[in-house]
């Protein structure tokens, strides 16, 4: 509440920290017409967003690709979740919208509601397309957004086998337009069958494929018992996550939520060892439906310390929190 209340400050009543802060990455004469401009128009909506997204971008330290976000997560407001991100430090965001039914199982916004932010903010934002992918529609509705400017599909979290005709048939249109698909793995619930995946890798060698939740993290354990969601024990590599990312180019991970977390967390002299095996393959991202952006409610905040803490050196850490997404996902920061 605190954070909407400054930022309403900003984008309402303060015009000069408005035009200040979005005038940031302009030459003089942009600044000068921002200015008057400003001057006798209201401050609009997108003023407002974009007023915050800039002064998002001059505070952050190193720049920072969330990679996992979504509009209307838990009844939350695009003004809140920009204030989450800027809290959080973030540089540029990913919107995964939800399918036309189901949203994700959190209410998550779908295809037009992430498409509107990023349009409204492109300062900030960026969005994927997705769909149910045993539609028969599927095909035709992920292409319709990839043509409209998504640049990914996901997140995927449907009752499906994950090398199901369903998920070839994405990872299909994944190849054709050269984007990532981010995977949400969920034992007995979502794109189940894990043990199976390396098939839908080897037959879509040029499609990106981003792993996610308690199950892909789970099994960087060899010893992993496929029921326990957010296992505690110490970890023995080898597991099919940590297989599939050392044996397929096309495999990365998505560090976010608290499967993402857990997995840093539950065994440190492993998540070390893990950043420094995987450091071309894995990306920041947040996932949390909090308003905070920071301290314990936030798990987005509490996994960039957790990265900046283990990273055993800064290169690996600009990978993990934005040069990997920024290759992967053709992100310019
Ligand atoms: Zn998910
Ligand atoms: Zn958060």
């Amino acid at each position: 509440m605190e954070q909407l209340q400054s930022l309403t400050i900003i984008g309402s009543e303060n015009c000069q920290d408005v035009v200040g802060a979005a005038s940031w990455p302009l030459s003089k004469s942009h600044s000068s017409r921002a200015i008057s401009d400003h001057m006798f128009m209201r401050i609009s909506r997108r003023t407002f967003l974009a007023g915050a997204a800039a002064s998002n971008l001059l505070r952050a330290a190193e720049p920072v690709i969330d990679i996992h976000q979504h509009t209307n997560y838990a009844g939350r407001t695009d003004e809140e979740l920009i204030a989450h991100q800027r809290t959080m430090g973030i540089t540029r965001t990913v919107l995964l919208p939800a399918g036309s039914k189901y949203g994700l199982a959190v209410g998550a916004g779908g295809n037009d509601s992430c498409r509107a932010l990023a349009q409204e903010v492109p300062e900030q934002f960026v969005f994927f397309t997705n769909e149910l992918p045993d539609l028969p529609e599927a095909r035709q509705a992920l292409e319709k957004y990839l043509n409209a400017g998504a640049i990914g599909i996901g997140e995927q979290k449907f009752n499906v086998q994950c090398d199901s005709p369903f998920i070839h048939l994405v990872a299909d249109v994944a190849q054709e337009f050269g984007v990532p698909v981010l995977m949400h793995f969920q034992h007995d619930v979502y794109n189940m069958g894990i043990e199976r995946f390396h098939t839908v890798l080897e037959k879509h060698p040029k499609a990106s494929i981003i792993g996610h939740a308690q199950t892909w993290w789970g099994n960087i354990d060899r010893n992993h018992d496929q029921t326990v969601l957010y296992p505690k024990t110490k970890v023995t590599p080898g597991g099919i996550t940590d297989r599939l990312l050392s044996d397929y180019p096309n495999m990365f991970g998505d560090l976010s939520a608290g499967s993402g977390l857990n997995a840093l967390r539950r065994d440190e002299d492993h998540a070390r060892e893990f950043l420094v095996r995987h450091q071309d393959k894995l990306m920041y991202g947040s996932d949390c439906d909090d308003r905070v952006g920071q301290g314990p409610a936030c798990s987005g905040a509490q996994c960039l310390e957790t990265l900046r803490r283990l990273a055993p050196a800064k290169e690996i850490l600009n990978k993990i929190l934005f040069r990997n997404a920024s290759r992967v996902l053709k992100i310019v920061v």
